[in-house]
């Protein structure tokens, strides 16, 4: 384990620099009547996947819409990139709005992060690897007394025990999305506002996603059969899994949604248009550098 560096101007991090596989045991316990009880709900910092805001808007009886405007803020995952989305927090305070005296009253549909803490998801794409790959870390911080309880498990068992693999699996897709993104780099170009608004209306605004699919402006362009299209717009998790089929499409050009005839056309001349603009900014910048030279 690395000491923290001398003289650096941050707090050494609580998230333990040693990456864990699922079968490392750990120890821990969070328990009603612990010294620590709701310190880790008093100060947050969540960000949320598209399967946790389905999750909450739903429990709460809310649109995605609205949950997103009541309860959420965004952030920029990268610069000029995708947005994520955290947990908003009481009003003028650092504390999770959920936290009750009893403990989480959202227990049953809690986010992704707090059913992990206090271990950390890692998802990786390995270098010249074309799938993900996942690693933990544990996070230690001062406050938390769990890790002083004698109770032993190993990572693989905490995650069943916590629910993670129907979590995991379920924001499988929206992930591959960001770390394709993120390891395609410039290759792809700075995306578009456009992209950018369509990541963030498929991802984390289902239910305006789901009109947008429901348009007959969609059906012009994308060829879905009927039952099939009917079976999506009536399942909130198979509309969600659309959506990251429908991004690979959009973000990445993948064929992941067939298209009608004249559509492809269409996006064939645009798609060479882009082409060619991206060339031409190349070429701009290559004469620009040579001309500082
Ligand atoms: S959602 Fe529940 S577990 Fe998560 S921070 Fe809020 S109160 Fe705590
Ligand atoms: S700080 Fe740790 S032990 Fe205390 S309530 Fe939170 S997770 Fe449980």
């Amino acid at each position: 384990m690395s000491a923290p560096l001398e003289n650096s101007p941050f707090p050494p991090s609580p998230v333990q620099p040693a990456l864990l596989e699922g079968d490392r045991t750990i120890r821990f316990q969070c328990r009603k009547g612990i010294g620590c009880w709701n310190a880790c709900c008093s100060n947050i910092d969540i960000a949320l996947t598209p399967y946790d805001i389905l999750r909450l808007k739903s429990r709460l009886g809310l649109s995605s819409t609205e949950f997103l405007r009541d309860y959420t803020v965004p952030y920029e995952m990268e610069k000029d990139g995708i947005a994520g989305v955290k947990l908003r927090s009481v009003e003028g305070g650092t504390a999770c709005r959920f936290m009750t005296p009893e403990g989480c009253g959202v227990y049953a549909d809690r986010p992704t992060a707090c059913r992990y803490y206090p271990v950390a998801l890692l998802a990786m794409r390995k270098q010249g690897e074309a799938t993900d790959s996942s690693a933990y870390a544990l996070v230690k911080e001062a406050h938390c007394l769990g890790h002083e309880e004698p109770r032993a498990f190993t990572i693989d068992q905490y995650r069943e025990e916590q629910g993670l693999p129907e979590y995991d699996a379920l924001a499988h897709g929206w992930r591959e999305l960001i770390l394709k993104k993120k390891s395609s780099g410039p290759t792809v170009g700075k995306p578009s506002r456009r992209s950018l608004e369509l990541f963030f209306m498929t991802c984390y605004d289902l239910d305006r996603f789901r009109a947008f699919v429901a348009s007959d402006g969609f059906s012009a362009v994308y060829d879905v059969p009927a039952a099939e299209l009917k079976a999506i717009l009536e399942d909130d998790v198979m509309l969600m899994t659309f959506g990251f089929r429908f991004l690979r499409q959009v973000l990445f050009g993948e064929a992941s949604i067939p298209m009608r005839g004249e559509a492809v056309g269409e996006r064939r001349a645009r798609l060479a248009e882009k082409n060619r603009r991206l060339e031409r900014e190349a070429a701009a910048r290559m004469a620009q550098d040579e001309d500082l030279e």
